[in-house]
């Protein structure tokens, strides 16, 4: 198939994408390792405390074409519907992921990725890049002290992985968005600039945005000013935690990731992105509704909303709300020419 015939491909897939209900989101997270160690993220933390992931490191095929299925047959995944190949952990481990992407096209799923660049994931000869909608590259800051303190890689490797990624996902027939997700914390805001020049020089996105306590627990405990003394002075010297004291003035009761559906790699839904804890397995759930309704009567989701508002998640873009909105810009049309011309 030509670039052209996969750019046609690609634009009907977004454009059921454009189509489709946007209040909610649905997750699969294909591997159950990551190998940073991020300090403010649970699975960052277990890995610096050598604590083993209790689950299955890799959904396999046939576990991954089972639960896709069962989410269309219970309207949990529509047409249209992103379907998110990740929620914590680095999907670019999964060892057969050339084949998670052929699986998921076969189902007729437009996806989506989040890598720390670490690994370059193996993609076979056939590998058709025109079902991903979006990869987002986390990046803890632009140089190597960065690194060093967060996600703990080689800088120089990152960056060549990430020049790597964009080439051969674009010669794959990758049409959707590269978005590097700058995590801005107290000791790299002056790496901002240059990391948004060699983004610019790529042409792909570049969101940064205030990076955060990943981990509902200490989140909760520093709300409520209950952290470790060591933990909370790491915060202070890092962190710009000061946006998360925001609180609105009336009591909530529901959340929009209340209607995210997210599967980790034994099958069980999780509550959220922030709390991984398992709310049953997904065959326990017959319909979104039912799942809502299991979320809203969580003592998780009440202690929750009694003491964070998870809407400040839209407002933590560095430069203000709605940074997370890319469309068609400068850098989008770069890529996609750059793309059909290769
Ligand atoms: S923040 Fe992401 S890259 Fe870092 S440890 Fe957590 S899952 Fe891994
Ligand atoms: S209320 Fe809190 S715990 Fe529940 S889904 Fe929303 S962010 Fe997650």
């Amino acid at each position: 198939m030509t670039q052209f015939l996969k750019a046609l491909a690609a634009t009907k897939r977004f454009w059921d994408y454009r189509k489709a209900p946007k209040n909610r989101g649905v997750a699969i997270e294909i591997t159950g390792t990551c190998n940073a160690k991020c300090y403010y993220c649970q699975v960052g933390q277990d890995n610096l405390n050598h604590v083993k992931s209790m689950k299955k490191p890799y959904l396999s095929i046939d576990d991954f074409r089972e639960t896709v299925r069962y989410l269309k047959a219970h309207e949990f995944l529509k047409k249209g519907d992103r379907l998110v190949l990740y929620a914590w952990n680095e999907p670019f481990l999964h060892p057969e992921f050339s084949e998670i992407i052929k699986m998921g096209r076969e189902e007729d799923c437009l996806m989506s990725l989040s890598t720390n660049a670490s690994v370059r994931p193996k993609l076979s000869d056939d590998f058709d890049a025109t079902c991903i909608g979006n990869i987002s590259l986390s990046m803890p800051g632009f140089s190597q002290a960065s690194y060093d303190k967060i996600h703990q890689f080689d800088f120089e490797r990152i960056k060549s992985n990430v020049e790597w990624m964009v080439k051969a996902f674009r010669e794959h027939g990758f049409f959707g968005f590269f978005v590097i997700r700058f995590h801005v914390y107290q000791f790299n805001v002056h790496e901002i600039e240059p990391a948004r020049r060699w983004a610019r020089s790529l042409g792909v996105c570049f969101e940064p945005y205030y990076a955060f306590i990943n981990d509902a627990r200490r989140m909760q405990q520093y709300l409520r000013g209950e952290l470790p003394g060591e933990y909370l002075m790491n915060v202070s010297k890092d962190l710009f935690m000061e946006r998360y004291l925001y609180r609105p003035n009336r009591q909530l009761h529901t959340c929009d990731m209340m209607n995210n559906v997210m599967v980790d790699s034994d099958g069980f839904v999780m509550c959220c992105c922030l709390d991984g804890t398992r709310m049953g397995r997904l065959t326990d759930f017959k319909t979104p509704e039912q799942l809502l309704e299991a979320r809203r009567n969580s003592e998780i989701c009440k202690k929750c909303l009694a003491i964070l508002d998870p809407h400040i998640f839209e407002h933590i873009g560095f430069g203000g709300r709605g940074q997370f909105k890319h469309g068609l810009t400068f850098s989008y049309l770069y890529q996609f020419l750059k793309t059909c011309f290769l």
